[in-house]
């Protein structure tokens, strides 16, 4: 997948920390009204942005500030480390034990097992995640329409996702002033509208997660593709249905009135639970 640090690179932005579209770092991102005013650079929006990394990285967010609650500060020194080591044993602990759920262990060879289906599983059953992370529940929701509607496949309403987007934003920050936000919430949360009205560029399925050579092949695909719009616009994300999607995140699309009219008698239809599509080998399809 295009991720910060592919990004970076090719935008010869050296810190993983700092923010390729604006400039700004780590230290600046909780500033949300200078960070909103910012001068970008528009060249730099046509790198879009990754879905299922965006998943990942926002599941990862909210975990590693939840390990740190019970100190609420950025950095644990001296005896602050413990607590939040305990913390984080009780919560990969819980989430295993209450829904099957291992969360950010190391596998083996690379990475952790931190990939897409978790992190969907995660937001999904926000009620749960709360109840073990401590964090905001509506924190956990906000961020996932937000994942939902990037993924639907469907046209956004970008001055509705703008306002959604910048809210979120907001809200992170005075729930947890002591937390810096992460770059790819700044990018989503700041720069997401930009990216999607900006986009010639879809945002796009960049990778598939199998394997690195695949990855490291889908990588010059996107890059490929991404030097020719014709080319892009063809690889759209697949339509979710709108029936599956919940209320809010349809609300932030751009429906035609038919659209809306099957959509609502669709909803008379059925219950008011969120249909689960069944998985499949490309783990980007669930939410
Ligand atoms: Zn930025």
């Amino acid at each position: 997948m295009v991720d910060g640090k592919v990004c970076n690179a090719l935008t010869s932005t050296r810190s993983t920390q700092k923010c390729f579209i604006c400039g700004a770092t780590s230290k600046d991102f909780n500033r949300i009204d200078e960070m909103i005013n910012r001068a970008i650079t528009t060249e730099n929006l046509e790198f879009g942005l990754s879905v299922l990394h965006g998943w990942i990285r926002m599941f990862e967010c909210l975990l590693h500030l939840a390990y740190k609650l019970p100190i609420k500060k950025w950095q644990a020194r001296g005896n602050d480390k413990e607590i939040v080591l305990e913390n984080k044993t009780r919560i990969q602990k819980e989430f295993r034990k209450r829904c099957g759920l291992i969360v950010d262990q190391p596998k083996p060879g690379f990475g952790n097992s931190n990939d897409g289906n978790t992190a969907r599983r995660f937001f999904k059953d926000a009620e749960l995640s709360a109840e073990i992370t401590k964090i905001d529940i509506e924190l956990i929701k906000k961020i996932h329409i937000i994942m939902i509607v990037v993924s639907s496949g469907h046209a956004i309403d970008v001055e509705k996702f703008r306002q959604f987007a910048h809210d979120t934003a907001r809200y992170f920050v005075e729930h947890y002033p002591w937390y810096n936000m992460p770059p790819t919430l700044h990018k989503y949360f700041i720069h997401g509208p930009a990216i999607i009205s900006s986009a010639l560029l879809p945002i796009e399925h960049y990778s598939r997660k199998c394997s690195r050579d695949k990855t490291n092949e889908d990588v010059f695909n996107a890059f490929f593709l991404s030097s020719d719009p014709v080319i892009t616009s063809k690889r759209k994300l697949p339509k979710k249905k709108l029936q599956h999607l919940p209320k809010e995140a349809v609300d932030l699309l751009k429906l035609e009135l038919d659209q809306i009219q099957s959509h609502i008698d669709d909803t008379n239809d059925e219950s008011d639970e969120e249909v689960i599509l069944s998985s499949s080998d490309d783990d980007d399809d669930t939410y």
